[in-house]
């Protein structure tokens, strides 16, 4: 089923990811791994987002521009094992570092984005990568991006609108990429940032996942049944709608699994959306991305495959270009001078024929 595919393909699609990073063959353009991107205005949820799909508070807050550089967020479920950690977190940039307090990485996140922009409010393609290992998450690639905001703030550039466009372009760009389009509830899905952004590249919405935020402060007599449903702005994979923590559930310090009892709660007392109950929560939001995600992998193997292959080639013979190393031990190195002597030497030889041979032609 799709459940063990994601379990199969995805930790794969990780290990690959680190590689081409390691390698500096992510601008490469013959290499698109499959990820999702976030996208969406400021505040229209994303980190909200994110944390209940990885179930814990890890993301640095603010109510100003808080990710300032792609975070990209690997998700690896993990049984429990005796002796280790349940849940913990790593860094590419700090390959022996296990984070168990999930508070030292927002900690990390927040320092290595500042070593990167300063405390500015500027932003950096650079990507910082994180990859949280837990019981509790659906194994998936998510990238957190800058939210896009109109108006420059602080000491940022003029042109910072352009700069989050085209940002979030990079990523969303590749036909590999899925798109979740974060927008809220409270406002017009017609007017989405998100949607508008995405549609830019996916025209017919094929590769656009919509979530809608906030269903819990829509004005009064108004739902989201008709989002839900894809009535407004259609999208081959549908909409999810969730409802996450408040800014006052946030300054309370209520807990990620308090949040999702209460968004169950909210479906539950909410009879109009039993018709799109499949599309309300963010467990059916994660089960989704995930199903996607792999799906989106097996496709990719095939061409994935045909360029590793093409690029084993072409190392292959590099290799044999630059020839044999120097061998360890006398007897050996004595009999490698030889042999290249002899090469020497007979090449020479060849080579003075040769230039007879042209003398005399
Ligand atoms: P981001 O800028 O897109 O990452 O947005 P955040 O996730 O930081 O959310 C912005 C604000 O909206 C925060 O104060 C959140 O607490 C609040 N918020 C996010 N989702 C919901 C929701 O579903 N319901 C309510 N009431 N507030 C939400
Ligand atoms: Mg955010």
């Amino acid at each position: 089923g799709s459940q063990t595919l994601g379990q199969d393909l995805v930790p794969l699609l990780h290990r690959l990811q680190d590689i081409f990073c390691q390698a500096g063959l992510n601008g490469q353009h013959e290499l698109k791994l499959p990820e999702i991107a976030v996208v969406g205005s400021q505040s229209s949820g994303k980190s909200s987002v994110l944390e209940a799909l990885v179930g814990r508070d890890f993301l640095p807050r603010s109510n100003e521009i808080c990710t300032r550089r792609p975070l990209v967020l690997q998700l690896s479920q993990q049984s429990p094992k005796p002796g280790k950690p349940a849940e913990w977190g790593e860094f590419l940039h700090l390959p022996s570092e296990v984070f168990t307090d999930f508070e030292k990485i927002r900690e990390e996140i927040e320092a290595e984005t500042n070593r990167e922009v300063g405390g500015s409010k500027n932003i950096s393609e650079k990507p910082i990568r994180l990859k949280i290992s837990s019981p509790n998450v659906v194994t998936m690639t998510l990238v957190d991006l800058p939210g896009m905001t109109k108006v420059p703030v602080g000491d940022q550039p003029r042109d910072i609108e352009k700069q989050i466009r085209d940002m979030a372009m990079k990523y969303i760009c590749k036909d590999t990429c899925l798109i979740l389009a974060v927008s809220p509830a409270n406002s017009d899905l017609a007017n989405s940032d998100a949607l508008m952004l995405a549609r830019e590249v996916d025209p017919r919405g094929n590769r656009t996942i919509g979530v809608i935020t906030k269903l819990d402060i829509m004005d009064r007599g108004t739902n989201a049944v008709a989002y839900l449903r894809g009535e407004v702005v259609p999208l081959k994979y549908g909409y999810y709608g969730v409802v996450n923590r408040s800014q006052a559930d946030i300054n309370e310090k209520q807990v990620i699994s308090y949040a999702k009892a209460q968004e169950q709660q909210f479906f539950r007392s909410r009879t109009e959306y039993r018709e799109v109950d499949q599309r309300c929560g963010v467990t059916n939001l994660s089960m989704a991305l995930s199903t996607l995600l792999s799906k989106q992998m097996k496709r990719e193997m095939p061409k994935l495959k045909a360029v590793f292959e093409q690029k084993l080639k072409e190392g292959g013979a590099q290799l044999k270009r630059l020839g044999q190393g120097t061998p360890q031990g006398r007897s050996a190195q004595s009999s490698l001078l030889l042999q290249l002597i002899n090469s020497f030497s007979t090449a020479l030889k060849r080579n003075v024929d040769g230039s007879d041979v042209e003398a005399a032609g």
